[in-house]
Parts: C-alpha cells; sequence; structure tokens
C-alpha cells in the first residue's frame, strides 16, 4: 500500500514527485519504456528557465529524477497494462510488479507525438527530423524546412518556423487543409511559407549528416519527387496516454484527460492528472512541471483529508 503513485516520468510526473517526497508523501514513481519523456528524444533545451547557456533534454530529466530520489521518491520500471479506480485504494497491475494499490494516484504519463512510418523517418530523430518546432526550430535559423501535417498544429509550427527558417514548405497529403480558418489564413498570409499539397511524405532522405530532402508521392500525376529540405516537421498530432486507463477517467473527444478548472483533480476523487496527457495546448516542459506541482499540492491535500489507511502501522 502506497500514499500516492505518480505513472510517469517526464517533467510533469518527476516535479510532482519531487513535491511529494519533499511533503514525506513517499511517492512511488512508476517509469514506462521512455523514462523521461519526450524530452529525452530532443537534444538541447534552450527555453527552461534557471538554465542560460541551454541543457541537453535527457540531463534535464536526469537532474530531476536525481532531485526526486535525494528526497526519498522510490522508482520502478514497469508497463501499466491496466487500473480499477472504482474504488479506494486503487488498484494497478504493473507487468514483472504484479498488483500495486495505492490512495491516491497522479497521471503524467504524457502524449506521443505521431510519426508518418516511413523509412528514414526514426533513424534521422534529432538530426534533421522533429516533432517539436518550439523545442528544435532555432537549430535551422537560415534554413529551409518541410512541415508536414494540415491540421492546426502544422499552421501553427510553420508560422513559427518562419522565425528561422528561410522557407517553410508545407506539405500535406491533400488538397484541403483540416486546420481551422483563422490558423489557415494565418499561414497563407505568411510569404515565407509555401505549399506542397496533395503530396504524400513516403522517404526521408539523408546524407549520414543530417536531412536533405523529402521523397513525396504527388497525388495528381502519380509521380515521386523529391522537395529539397534541412529539416523535417512533423506535426501530424498527439496521442495522449491514456488507453490503460481503458475509460475510467473522463477524457474529452480526442483521449486528453479532463480536470477541473484550475486545478489537477480529474472526476475520480484522489486521481490527479498533470503534464500533456491533460494538456492539448500548450504542451511545454516548463508548463508540466509547473502542472505537476499543482497535482503534488493537490494530492496533499486530498491525503490529509480524507485517508482510508493508518499510516503510523505500514511506516510509509
Ligand atoms: P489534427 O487536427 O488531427 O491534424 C492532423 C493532420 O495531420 C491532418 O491534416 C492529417 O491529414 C495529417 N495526418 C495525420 N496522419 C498523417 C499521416 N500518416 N501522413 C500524413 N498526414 C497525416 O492534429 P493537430 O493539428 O495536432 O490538432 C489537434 C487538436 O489540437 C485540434 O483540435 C486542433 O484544433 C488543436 N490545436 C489547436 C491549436 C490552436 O488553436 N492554437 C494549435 C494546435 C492544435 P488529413 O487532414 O488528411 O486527415
Amino acid at each position: 500500500m502506497h500514499k500516492s503513485i505518480i505513472i510517469g516520468t517526464g517533467p510533469a510526473g518527476l516535479t510532482a514527485a519531487i513535491y511529494l517526497a519533499r511533503a514525506n508523501m513517499n511517492p512511488l514513481i512508476i517509469e514506462g519504456p521512455e523514462p523521461g519523456g519526450q524530452l529525452t528524444t530532443t537534444t538541447e533545451v534552450e527555453n527552461f528557465p534557471g538554465f542560460p547557456e541551454g541543457i541537453m533534454g535527457p540531463e534535464l530529466m536526469e537532474n530531476m529524477r536525481k532531485q526526486a530520489e535525494r528526497f526519498g521518491a522510490a522508482f520502478i520500471t514497469g508497463w501499466v497494462n491496466s487500473v480499477d479506480l472504482s474504488q479506494r485504494p486503487f488498484k494497478l497491475q504493473v507487468e514483472g510488479h504484479g498488483e500495486i494499490v495505492g490512495e491516491s494516484l497522479i497521471i503524467s504519463t504524457g502524449a506521443s507525438a505521431k510519426y508518418l512510418g516511413i523509412p528514414g523517418e526514426k533513424d534521422n530523430v534529432g538530426k534533421g527530423v522533429s516533432t517539436c518546432a518550439t523545442c528544435d526550430g532555432f537549430f535551422f535559423r537560415g534554413k529551409k524546412i518541410i512541415v508536414v501535417g494540415g491540421g492546426d498544429s502544422a499552421m501553427e509550427e510553420a508560422n513559427f518556423l518562419t522565425r528561422f527558417a528561410t522557407n517553410v514548405e508545407l506539405v500535406h497529403r491533400r488538397d484541403e487543409l483540416r486546420a481551422s480558418k483563422i490558423m489557415q489564413d494565418r499561414a497563407r498570409e505568411n510569404e515565407k511559407i509555401s505549399w506542397s499539397l496533395n503530396r504524400t511524405p513516403v522517404e526521408v532522405i539523408a546524407n549520414g549528416m543530417g536531412v536533405t530532402g523529402l521523397k513525396v508521392l504527388n497525388n495528381e500525376t502519380g509521380e515521386e519527387e523529391v522537395i529539397e529540405t534541412n529539416g523535417l516537421f512533423v506535426a501530424i498530432g498527439h496521442t495522449p496516454n491514456t488507453k490503460f486507463l481503458n475509460g475510467q477517467i473522463d477524457t474529452d473527444e480526442h483521449g486528453y484527460i479532463k480536470v477541473k478548472p484550475g486545478s489537477t483533480e480529474t472526476n475520480v476523487p484522489g486521481v490527479f492528472a498533470c503534464g500533456d496527457v491533460q494538456d492539448n495546448k500548450y504542451r511545454q516542459a516548463i508548463t508540466a512541471a509547473g502542472s505537476g506541482c499543482m497535482a503534488a499540492l493537490d494530492c496533499e491535500r486530498f491525503l490529509e483529508g480524507s485517508s482510508t489507511h493508518d499510516w503510523s502501522q505500514s511506516g510509509k
């Protein structure tokens, strides 16, 4: 029996862990298959306050983990197969660890950027292929960039990237965009954005040093074409990691956990959500960390008011 369990070790989960551990809540943190979350797939993080020279993503996450451990947070690694949130204490089935029981639960499982799944893409993540313009746009100053996607994310990323790039080519598989009118208009008014519509990406081309082009299928002519580029930003959406909840927590139509406005409370008392798993809008390391702090404070207050267990007997 644990007082508090945190699932996920991105900036949200680790910040919650630091706060709960410091408050003697002895959190157990369950790390998934991608410890550290999305930041471990980026290179340098230049916009996390407190690091004027920037810090490498994996190093930032390692530091947060050490900080949580320093205050007594315990970590286990395992895939959470299922949860039973029908009554407290909550029960989790964790691969390699069996059933784990907790009085409260913080969900910080994040969201995963969708990839195209084409040859050359995954091999070049961090070497020209990115799913985060805010994280990596700066590295493409004075270069040519392709953004793939036809939704609001693609419009937003394309607009943002024109601050750095000489030209941003927007590649979309249909001739119609899914993005809202206002976002489309903004992109269309931007002279640095050019359009390759009706083009389906088929292969990322690289020369070992970095990305040099994107091979696309022209859906009008049926011919393959190569669009030259230095960088490829894939902006085809994110998937929040909420499947394991099996509908026991309210989510929006995209699967993001709904929280009470201004808090991290979900519809189940004692279950809190923070970070990208409940944020479809900001998706930044610093906002995730901030919401992790909120979740820890919400959780602490909840436990103070409604413990079902005599903690003096277990020492936890
Ligand atoms: P989205 O609306 O689902 O759009 C994804 C785009 O990627 C679609 O155009 C889709 O093409 C394309 N796509 C998907 N899979 C693909 C594949 N395998 N190959 C090529 N193209 C593929 O996702 P999103 O743009 O991330 O937006 C998600 C939600 O967040 C939306 O509700 C959006 O309004 C919101 N959002 C809002 C803002 C804002 O207001 N500032 C900013 C970002 C996101 P098809 O159109 O052909 O399906």
